[in-house]
């Protein structure tokens, strides 16, 4: 039977570039769910924003109805699209970025995307990475793991990546940017950031991604 594996950590630990590798691995699908966070939050910049000029969360709750987040099936990857759209580079922008976490911390946002991320699951053979897989999504997950590295080492990850999208990034931003996402997600009430108390942890600071995949790989082939 194919494994479900949970991945949770900290903002830029590599769990979504090192998940899509051992899924390719493993022969099993990977989900980013923090993709579906980015998509909705993207979703209320373009059609929810209030008066005042920030996101109205009244009008993203009652626009659900019309949010069609469906993932698609490339060789293994799933690319997201929004009603249709593909969405997988718009929603890695800096002003995505800097309302994530204020939209996923809402109740009404986890519990608009908790089935979707589940029902993918219960074919089996998946890798999940987000902040809640263990401890909410998939609290019966095969295996687990929770990424940790250095502030300083995230932010020189989550700088090139900007950069190899060929999105401008400062990289004071970009730390005050992972800084402040984890300091969201970690106070929330609602499913925060935390490890799983059988989580395996992984401090990658200085580890590269073959040697990050391979510590979860042998924990996985054992
Ligand atoms: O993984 P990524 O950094 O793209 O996630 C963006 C944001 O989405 C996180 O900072 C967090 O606020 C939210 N998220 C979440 N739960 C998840 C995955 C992501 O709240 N399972």
């Amino acid at each position: 039977k194919k494994p479900v594996i949970a991945i949770d950590g900290y903002s830029s630990t590599g769990k979504s570039s090192i998940s899509k590798i051992i899924a390719q691995k493993l022969g099993i699908i990977h989900m980013d769910t923090g993709a579906l966070y980015r998509g909705v939050t993207w979703f209320a910049l373009q059609n929810c924003i209030g008066e005042n000029g920030s996101i109205d969360l009244k009008m993203l709750f009652s626009s659900f109805s019309e949010i069609e987040l469906e993932f698609k099936n490339f060789e293994g990857e799933l690319i997201l699209f929004l009603n249709h759209i593909d969405i997988s580079k718009a929603i890695r922008t800096n002003e995505v970025s800097d309302n994530v976490s204020f939209v996923a911390k809402q109740k009404e946002v986890r519990d608009f995307l908790l089935q979707s991320q589940r029902s993918q699951a219960e074919k089996g053979g998946i890798i999940m990475d987000g902040r809640d897989i263990g401890t909410v999504v998939l609290p019966d997950a095969d295996y687990k793991f929770f990424l940790t590295a250095s502030i300083d080492e995230r932010t020189r990850r989550r700088y090139q990546e900007l950069i190899s999208l060929g999105i401008e990034a400062d990289k004071q931003q970009v730390k005050e940017n992972l800084i402040e996402r984890d300091r969201i997600d970690s106070e929330r009430e609602i499913a925060p950031l935390k490890q799983a108390e059988d989580a395996i942890v992984i401090d990658n600071t200085f580890l590269n991604k073959q040697e990050t995949i391979d510590a979860i790989l042998s924990h996985i082939e054992k």
